[in-house]
């Protein structure tokens, strides 16, 4: 049977979800996601989310254009940033509109917080720019519209795995999905798509992501042989629990938690003294690397420590109050008396499915759209990240560029019709067989094991700072452990909720992202953001200022590029 809808979306995160309100006005919408809508990884979103709404003090719109520019030291595209800056004072009220439950200043407006890299005046001081719902924003927003999806009937697949994306003639058709539930393989005609299907932290070690993000939508794309943009940039934020990852929100720092070495001394004032513990990801996690790296870690291990002391009881309780809370239950620690061990885990992923402003996938990274394939969110590579991410400049993303791809694709159908096009049946079969593939194959290999093996390469050799010896050797490891992978058997026989077999699809689509951004980064010569080569520290504009592009072809990666999107803010050197 083939289950048909005008428009389907993949995700049901913050993207996924904007967009699929968006389009319920008009047609009829179904998502997909492989977990319950509201356990998507936007609902453990703790910090906030930006907008230069200047609620609680000046702020303008321009300012944040600058800062998220000089933020992406200078590869983010700047006509997608002005989007994002601009939207963000809509789609702030309209979800105050929509009934999220902001955290209000006492005459009852959105209140804002501090972050790391939002500054006032082109970056004289740190701005109040977040907007958020105590230390729970991304779990207000999803329920929120996952609420207004369901008023509005959108059709919600709940735990359907979609392993496959049907493109022919360049013009999407369908896809196919493993329904855990009843074990059965089904396949989806529509004349949309959309993927929202968020990040890949879990290629890594330490990593304050869900289990749930393996890339599967950017493994899905590779497989269909379409381009990936920018993968070598994946951040690593500065405060996850030392040993577990678990993120502690820059929402503490915006508080004013301080980062202190074995000494006991602010280090961050020998690295950004005008922002100290606010100044970009990328330059914090370095800053603590290196303390680290270099014998300052607390009694030389490898941690610094994250202090909220200072801050006082009833401030914690009314702002971190879920931070507090999680301290007590997995690391033991109170954080009103005690300072919790950190160290950066890996965080965000810059790079995605190429798309433009609007949301439409780009075949080739450049200029050719797919016709009906849309992506948003985490997922995706509008560029308004660059090569670093502010920090709560994401949830902004994933709810402005879901709102626009979500108004863009209800614009092509408007014009071409919902008319099905053909479900070509020689793209189907293999699709399925795959899956089929998978749970007869017999072989010596386990899903765990090379999945613990690929973390540990990508944590070691590809984290913070990476050189052209560790990156080679992690290249090689990958290539190995894709190897190995032709013989993975899954021991479990059953059809239903079958998680031996999602693990092993999931890491497949790992270890081809692990691949490509390996890959991103050994070809890259410079440092620039998130990508610190110790071998080339220098940011070099003259030969890297543009975009990667990579594909897959016959099992090898190719690169391409695209330039930089420049409109008013020109590179300079990056000071905090
Ligand atoms: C701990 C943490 C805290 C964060 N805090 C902040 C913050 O304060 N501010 C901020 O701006 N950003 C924050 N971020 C980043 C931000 O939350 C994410 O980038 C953003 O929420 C991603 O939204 P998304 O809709 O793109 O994807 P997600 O919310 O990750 O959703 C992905 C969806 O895709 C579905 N899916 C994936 N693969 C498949 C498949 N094969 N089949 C079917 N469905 C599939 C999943 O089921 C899920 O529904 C944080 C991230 C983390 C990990």
């Amino acid at each position: 049977m083939v289950i048909k809808h005008d428009v389907i979306i993949v995700g049901a995160g913050l993207a996924g979800l904007r967009a699929a309100l968006e389009a319920s006005r008009y047609y009829d919408v179904a998502v997909l996601s492989k977990l319950f809508p509201t356990r998507s990884h936007s609902g453990a979103a703790q910090g906030g989310i930006a907008a230069s709404i200047g609620n609680v003090e000046e702020d303008h719109i321009d300012w944040h254009f600058f800062d998220t520019v000089k933020g992406s030291d200078y590869l983010g595209d700047q006509d997608a940033i002005e989007y994002l800056v601009t939207d963000a004072h809509p789609a702030i009220y309209e979800l105050e509109h929509l009934g999220v439950p902001f955290s209000r200043t006492a005459d009852g407006k959105i209140n804002q917080r501090m972050f790391g890299g939002h500054t006032k005046n082109y970056g004289e001081g740190p701005v109040l720019r977040a907007c958020f719902a105590a230390d729970r924003t991304g779990h207000m927003i999803l329920h929120t519209l996952y609420e207004q999806c369901v008023k509005n009937n959108v059709r919600f697949y709940s735990e359907f795995f979609v392993t496959d994306l049907m493109v022919k003639d360049n013009i999407v058709r369908g896809l196919v999905a493993y329904n855990m539930i009843n074990g059965q393989m089904v396949t989806m005609q529509s004349k949309v798509v959309m993927f929202g299907t968020g990040g890949y932290g879990r290629a890594f070690k330490i990593t304050s992501n869900a289990h749930a993000n393996t890339g599967d939508g950017l493994g899905i794309v590779l497989r269909a042989g379409l381009a990936l943009e920018d993968l070598e940039f994946v951040q690593f934020h500065p405060t996850g629990v030392y040993r577990y990852g678990i993120l502690v929100s820059e929402g503490a720092r915006g508080e004013g938690a301080y980062l202190l070495n074995n000494t006991g001394e602010r280090f961050m004032k020998n690295y950004a003294p005008k922002l100290m513990e606010l100044a970009p990801r990328d330059m914090t996690s370095r800053s603590i690397q290196t303390e680290i790296d270099e014998g300052r870690g607390i009694n030389g291990e490898s941690y610094v420590h994250l202090d909220l002391r200072h801050l006082g009881e009833e401030k914690i309780a009314e702002r971190l109050p879920e931070i507090r809370s999680f301290c007590q239950k997995i690391v033991g620690i109170d954080v009103v008396k005690e300072p919790i061990p950190i160290q950066p885990t890996a965080h965000y992923s810059m790079g995605g499915i190429p798309v433009t402003v609007d949301g439409e996938v780009l075949a080739d990274g450049k200029s050719q759209k797919v016709e009906g394939f849309y992506a948003a969110g985490e997922c995706s590579c509008v560029s308004v990240h660059g090569a670093n991410r502010l920090g709560t400049n994401s949830l902004l993303e994933a709810v402005v560029f879901g709102r626009r791809a979500g108004k863009s694709l209800t614009k092509y159908l408007s014009t071409a019709g919902t008319e099905l096009p053909d479900l070509p049946t020689e793209m189907v079969e293999p699709a399925l067989q795959r899956v089929e593939k998978f749970m007869t194959k017999t072989g010596k290999e386990k899903t765990g094991i090379l999945r613990k093996e690929l973390q540990e390469i990508m944590m070691s050799k590809v984290g913070v700072f990476r050189d052209e010896k560790g990156l080679k050797e992690a290249l090689e490891k990958v290539k190995e452990l894709e190897k190995r992978f032709e013989d993975v058997q899954i021991d479990d026989k059953s059809w239903k909720f079958n998680t031996d077999l999602t693990e092993a699809m999931e890491l497949d689509n790992l270890l081809h992202l692990a691949e490509i951004i390996v890959s991103g980064a050994l070809n890259r010569q410079e440092s620039r953001g998130a990508q610190s080569r110790k071998d080339f520290p220098k940011r070099d504009d003259e030969n890297w200022l543009k975009h990667t592009i990579a594909f897959k072809k016959d099992g090898k990666v190719l690169f391409d590029y695209k330039p930089v999107v420049i409109t008013k803010f020109q590179p300079k050197e990056r000071k905090y």
